[in-house]
């Protein structure tokens, strides 16, 4: 009873701010104009509108070191080839996310490194496109996987396969059987993955200087792409593209090379 003098202002607050709770339901604002636009593979947030969305995307449009590139084998430098990338991937354990742009693996210890122009780059993550970025002979492929791989300077060095249909592929087996259905999931994988076996083939890598093929398409990227393709299951490529179909696919379309060169690595 005592309390019953202070009950009066409090309704009144109360309902107060049930209004206020109310108009801002109704009112909800606009996300304000400098928040990034989220950018896609189709229509009004695609690849040719990404310099659009967002100003620090301008290189997407302006950039001259531009990726991915078709590769014209009869148009390679004739000398001066840099060195392959030489591989030091240990097994290591993996987790599995679906970023909304494409679905990525991130090493959960150390999964070893690169060494590229006498530089060690870490590896940071592997991820998938489909169709191909990369074109070769203007020929695209199936898929491409970009392994990423950064120096203690931050600087990024990106290795990629292009990927045609083939016989089921061992490496991504069990990845690829535990995709995360949607964007924000993501799966631990129960088996180490062990990458070496990407990397033992002997094959010749094409090397060129590059940006990342997604927003905000950072230019300094050292490319790396294998000549010869890895392979992967048609139902391994099904189990991707039902998560990004295509059309649209989640892929770059190539871009000008410029007054770039390109070699195939010695
Ligand atoms: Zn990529």
């Amino acid at each position: 009873m005592a309390n019953r003098k202070g009950l009066l202002p409090l309704l009144i607050v109360g309902l107060m701010l049930i209004q206020i709770g109310c108009k801002s339901a109704q009112k909800q604002p606009e996300p304000p104009a400098q928040e990034e636009k989220h950018w896609g593979y189709a229509g009004d947030v695609g690849p040719e509108y990404w310099a659009d969305l967002n100003p620090a995307y301008t290189l997407a449009r302006n950039g001259q070191a531009q990726s991915p590139i078709d590769i014209v084998t009869a148009d390679l430098a004739p000398e001066g080839a840099p060195a392959k990338p030489e591989f030091y991937y240990t097994r290591a354990a993996f987790k599995i996310e679906n970023n909304g742009h494409t679905i990525e693996l991130i090493p959960t210890e150390d999964s070893g490194y690169i060494v590229l122009d006498g530089v060690p780059y870490t590896l940071k993550q592997f991820h998938f496109h489909a169709p191909s970025e990369h074109t070769i002979n203007g020929e695209p492929a199936a898929m491409e996987v970009h392994l990423v791989h950064q120096d203690p300077d931050n600087n990024l060095s990106v290795v990629g396969f292009l990927i045609a249909p083939g016989p089921e592929n061992e490496t991504f087996k069990e990845a690829f059987t535990r995709l995360p259905q949607t964007a924000g999931a993501e799966n631990e994988l129960e088996e180490p993955l062990d990458l070496t076996e990407l990397t033992t083939t002997g094959a010749s890598l094409f090397r060129y200087d590059g940006s990342l093929t997604t927003p905000p398409c950072s230019e300094g990227v050292k490319w790396s792409v294998s000549e010869q393709y890895l392979e992967m299951s048609q139902e391994q490529i099904d189990a991707f593209t039902a998560l990004y179909p295509n059309p649209p696919g989640n892929n770059r379309p190539t871009q000008a090379l410029h007054e770039r060169l390109v070699y195939r690595a010695r």
